[in-house]
């Protein structure tokens, strides 16, 4: 067999030394994905500025070489992103996965070092290890509903008195 070429020191760093893994302190949100098929498991934290960009990511979980890598590059990429930039980006990183956009100079340009997974679209059955934390990140900015507006976390952190009910639609 092919020594595969995906499994550089680049990649190698950060699967076994990942500058993203650790228990944040105080998360605005947090968000747990599995990938069953593998056995990946992650969950995944952001705290969001007062401007409402992603201020620190990080996750803790366990997994393969593939989902671990690719959880710490995604992290390393989304900080000072706004969430509706995350959910693009997110979008972006799995056409590329699926082998459904492969503009190389683009994807380096938006997915950084994320870009070097592409060569996952030639191996199936690591597709879901590598959308791993993609997927979890998407799901938990949709879910919170953080993206293009930016009312609830606003909502959660008010404390003055003005009435939040009984607004005309
Ligand atoms: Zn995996």
């Amino acid at each position: 067999m092919a020594v595969n070429p995906l499994y550089n020191a680049q990649f190698i760093d950060h699967a076994q030394h990942p500058d993203y893994k650790y228990q944040m302190d105080d998360p605005t949100m947090s968000h747990e994905g599995i990938n069953p098929s593998c056995g990946d498991e992650l969950t995944f934290s952001v705290r969001l500025a007062d401007d409402g960009t992603i201020e620190e990511a990080a996750f803790v979980g366990s997994g393969c070489a593939i989902s671990q890598a690719s959880a710490d590059m995604m992290s390393d990429l989304m900080v000072d992103k706004t969430p509706q930039e995350a959910i693009e980006l997110c979008e972006l990183f799995k056409r590329m996965i699926r082998g459904e956009e492969t503009d190389v100079e683009m994807l380096e340009e938006q997915l950084d070092e994320a870009a070097m997974l592409r060569d996952i679209a030639h191996m199936p059955a690591r597709v879901k290890c590598a959308e791993l934390a993609w997927r979890t990140l998407q799901e938990m900015l949709e879910e919170n509903g953080v993206a293009g507006t930016m009312t609830a976390t606003v909502n959660a952190a008010c404390d003055h008195d003005h009435a939040h009910d009984g607004e005309d639609a």
